[in-house]
């Protein structure tokens, strides 16, 4: 996505005030009347609409009289709140360059008034799972009350609490710097994902640390969920750490099995198949673990020894609740596996398209759908949203 952060040099206070008031506006209504924008604002003398014209030229808003004459943010509107707010604190002071194009999200270097240069994730929850609409249509229909902005910022809530729980566990992870709304800020990891790494010096030594994490993880209660070669960061001396953490579940998960065995299969076969490890050989190698493995070297689930109450205590601590955990595994848990099928499925120009920069106008014809599927005003739970976010004046 293109994200011409140049903009936010000139959007001015109105501008923010404005942007803001219909981010209030989307707490309960899924597009927010103009009239409603200006009473919130409360600008002087009709400011709001010449300010609406504004945002809407630089597509911070989207406007819509289907219904009602109305707007609401767009994903570059909530980046642009996310940043703002960000910036002001200190955080960071500049946005560089696209690093990441995530399944669902985008990554950008940014950089701190030192020069520093840190990672900034955008979540867009829902971004894959809307290419496959018509076999997300079933699941939307019983999802009314969520959309995209809660459930990124709840996505980027718990990726910001499990990545601190996880590194204050030893795990290697980036650091944690700072969330807002959708926006997680993090240490920039120096190396690439596994999946662009041809050779690797001691190919053993690493997937043994990979698996080592998953098992470690089950012991800490977690499940990663997506363990995968492009979720593994490795540096120049073959340091691993792993990133993105929002479908993470407990081990007390009832799919938590096989939520285990995929993750560990997604490892044996890549390092079958890149690196030519053969498994048996290496696991009938006495290595001195209490985990059992099968037949075919993978070890099992139900004998490692896990600690219970990790994700409730710490992660409650955190601010992120059970109930938060409850939403976003009932979206993502859909959406993995939607996302699996759409891309054994999926054609080269899918393809093509996912891993494409242009989001903008892909995410916006998403949300179309979306609105077109959700024929509700009332959306988001009331207060939910917005309970930990700070304006960003
Ligand atoms: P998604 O949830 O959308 O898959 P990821 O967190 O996996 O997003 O990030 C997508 C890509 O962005 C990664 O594969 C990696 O290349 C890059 N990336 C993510 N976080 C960092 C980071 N902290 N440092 C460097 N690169 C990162
Ligand atoms: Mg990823």
């Amino acid at each position: 996505m293109k994200l011409d952060v140049d903009v936010l040099r000139y959007l001015s206070k109105d501008d923010f005030r404005v942007l803001t008031a219909v981010e209030m506006g989307m707490r309960n209504h899924e597009i927010v009347p103009t009239e409603l924008i200006d009473r919130i604002a409360s600008l002087k003398h009709g400011g709001t609409y010449k300010v609406l014209k504004n945002l809407l030229k630089h597509k911070l808003l989207h406007h819509d009289s289907s219904k009602y004459d109305g707007f609401r943010l767009t994903y570059l509107g909530y980046d642009f709140l996310a940043i703002k707010t960000m910036v002001n604190r200190g955080v960071f002071a500049a946005v560089g360059r696209q690093i990441g194009v995530g399944k669902e999200s985008d990554i950008f270097e940014v950089a701190t008034e030192d020069g520093t240069v840190l990672a900034m994730k955008l979540h867009r929850l829902g971004r894959i799972s809307f290419r496959a609409v018509k076999s997300k249509r079933d699941y939307l229909r019983h999802r009314s009350s969520y959309n995209w902005l809660y459930l990124s910022r709840l996505a980027a809530l718990k990726e910001f609490a499990f990545m601190k729980a996880l590194e204050e566990h030893g795990f290697p992870v980036p650091k944690a710097v700072d969330c807002n709304r959708h926006c997680v800020v993090m240490s920039l990891v120096q190396g690439y994902p596994l999946v662009q790494v041809k050779q690797l010096q001691n190919p053993e030594t690493v997937f043994e640390t990979i698996i080592g994490l998953v098992v470690h993880l089950a012991e800490h209660g977690l499940i990663h969920c997506d363990f995968n070669e492009f979720n593994i960061m490795i540096d120049d001396n073959e340091k691993v750490t792993m990133i993105d953490f929002p479908q993470m579940v407990s081990v007390s998960h009832r799919n938590a099995q096989m939520y285990f065995d995929r993750d560990v299969e997604c490892i044996f076969k890549f390092f079958g198949k890149r690196f030519n490890l053969s498994f048996k050989e290496h696991t009938d190698e006495n290595d001195g673990s209490d985990v059992d493995s099968d037949e075919n070297g993978r070890p099992t689930f139900s004998s490692i020894s896990k600690l219970a109450g990790f994700l409730d205590k710490e992660l409650a601590a955190s601010g992120f609740s059970r109930k938060d955990q409850d939403d976003i595994e009932k979206f993502i848990e859909g959406g993995i596996e939607k996302d699996r099928s759409s891309d054994t499925e999926g054609t080269e120009d899918e393809e093509h398209e996912s891993k494409s920069s242009e989001t903008i106008k892909r995410t916006l014809d998403s949300l179309h759908l979306l609105e077109k599927e959700e024929n509700t005003s009332n959306f988001i739970e009331e207060g939910k949203v917005y309970e930990n976010q700070q304006s960003c004046e």
